[in-house]
């Protein structure tokens, strides 16, 4: 695996290895790396010749300062992992290499509804902040492909009208969620819960497949209600469970037994923030 840490040498490298004939998957990451970020490595590897993973802890996209202090960091582990799954460049940026002109007055981009539900609403300017860097990291790597967790589900859906708007041809492939044994899914988040929020932790999984299992036409919110209060049992602070269009993520209250849905659910366990959600119907 190749270490790189400035854009203009991974331009350079990238172009070596595009004369070689090859196609480029890109998985970009903020670290902190676990089986769900290898699985999306894995399959970079299956769709294209050679696998360039990211590791950047964006500053623009953390709504709350301290959050971005103790997002975990994790380098020698993370490389360990990279070079096992054979990963063949790890571009390892700084926050002046990416954002050379300084991050206070930055672009912004035409989200439209997107940035104003969930995620959007929740965390006012983070989809921006996730633009801002995917921008320059396409930029600079041109990718033919770019793979991405459905953990995250809205910010593929972000990620893919960016894609649009830039007139990119690199295609968007979604990795599906890799989860621990008892269902939480993986989050270089979870390395922050003690022992008892961790436990408490499944309790989204929970909600969410209750929400899946007790599925009916008619009005979804008695199942929205059990599942919020099944989280606020697991000691959790709510920020939304929500049932929304997959294609579309406009909330959906009553369902009309054809529409594809998603469930999503934001909650804090003491101060750390996990997201998750679940294909209900396609
Ligand atoms: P992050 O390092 O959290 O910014 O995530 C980098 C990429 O890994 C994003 O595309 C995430 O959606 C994806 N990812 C994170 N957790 C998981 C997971 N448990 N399963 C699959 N993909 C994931």
């Amino acid at each position: 695996m190749t270490i790189i840490r400035s854009r203009s040498a991974l331009v350079k490298y990238l172009d070596l290895l595009r004369q070689r004939g090859g196609t480029i998957a890109f998985v970009p990451t903020m670290g902190a790396l676990h089986r769900g970020h290898m699985a999306l490595i894995a399959e970079g590897r299956k769709t294209s010749t050679f696998v360039v993973c990211s590791i950047f802890v964006n500053p623009t996209q953390f709504n709350d300062p301290r959050d971005f202090e103790r997002y975990p960091v994790t380098l020698e582990e993370d490389i360990r992992q990279l070079l096992l799954e054979e990963t063949d460049v790890l571009f390892l940026p700084s926050v002046d290499e990416i954002y050379p002109q300084g991050i206070k007055e930055l672009e912004t981009y035409d989200l439209g509804y997107l940035e104003t539900v969930l995620e959007g609403s929740s965390r006012p300017g983070h989809f921006q902040g996730v633009c801002r860097v995917m921008r320059r990291l396409l930029d600079v790597i041109q990718p033919d492909t770019l793979v991405m967790g459905q953990k995250d589900y809205q910010q593929c859906m972000v990620v893919a009208r960016l894609l649009k708007l830039l007139q990119m041809k690199t295609s968007l492939h979604l990795s599906p969620t890799v989860r621990e044994e008892d269902g939480l899914a993986m989050s270089s988040r979870n390395l922050r819960l003690d022992m008892a929020q961790r436990k408490d932790a499944t309790g989204i999984y929970e909600s969410l497949q209750y929400i899946k299992t007790h599925l009916a036409p008619g009005d979804l919110s008695p199942n929205i209600r059990v599942a919020t209060d099944k989280l606020v049992l697991h000691h959790f602070r709510v920020v939304y469970v929500q049932v929304a269009d997959a294609r579309t993520l406009e909330l959906v209250s009553t369902w009309n037994g054809q529409q594809p849905l998603v469930a999503l659910i934001a909650a804090f366990q003491g101060e750390v923030r996990l997201i998750d959600n679940m294909i209900l119907s396609q």
